[in-house]
């Protein structure tokens, strides 16, 4: 049991199990603003995502910029962070078989007007840097982002 490379062994695959069934979204501040909460979580329970963890909060424009860290680079990163700080967003981890992958198609494409119809960012989506939500692209960034926003104990 003092053994780290046993304790490794037992502890590797549970970690790996989980990661794949879970993903991390926000309702951005244009879709909270503009009334579609409700709908949107409606349909992400319809397609059967189970709510792990749920909360309403704001970013600050720096908790903004820490979370879209990678793009900071890119030329609409200033904006990024002004748009996703401008008022309250809701943020949710998301269970579901195939959770990451399921859920960027339930939420279609980053910029809505290529969005397919029947996708979230279609219905709702103001446009592409106001696109309603946010999903994540690995099973790593959900992970990573699920605990940026929740402990443990506020996921279910
Ligand atoms: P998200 O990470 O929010 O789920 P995404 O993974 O579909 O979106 P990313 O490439 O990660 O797309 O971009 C992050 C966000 O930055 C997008 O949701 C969008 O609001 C904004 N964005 C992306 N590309 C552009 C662009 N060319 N011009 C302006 N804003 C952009
Ligand atoms: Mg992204």
């Amino acid at each position: 049991m003092n053994n780290p490379c046993i304790f490794a062994t037992y502890l590797k695959p549970i970690e790996y199990a989980m990661a794949t069934n879970r993903t991390f979204t926000m309702i951005k501040p244009d879709a909270v603003t503009d009334g579609h909460t409700g709908s949107i979580t409606k349909m992400i329970e319809a397609a059967g995502f189970r709510i792990v963890a749920m909360k309403m909060t704001l970013l600050t424009p720096e908790r903004a910029g820490q979370f879209y860290e990678v793009h900071k680079e890119r030329p609409f990163y200033d904006d990024l962070k002004k748009i996703m700080s401008a008022s309250h967003i809701v943020a949710m981890i998301l269970e579901k078989e195939n959770a990451v992958a399921d859920f960027r198609k339930l939420i279609g494409a980053t910029n809505p007007a290529n969005a397919d119809a029947g996708t979230i960012r279609k219905l709702y989506a103001r446009s592409l840097e106001s696109n309603a939500v946010h999903g994540s692209d690995s099973d790593e960034n959900a992970a990573i982002e699920g605990s940026f926003f929740f402990s443990r104990t506020e996921q279910f």
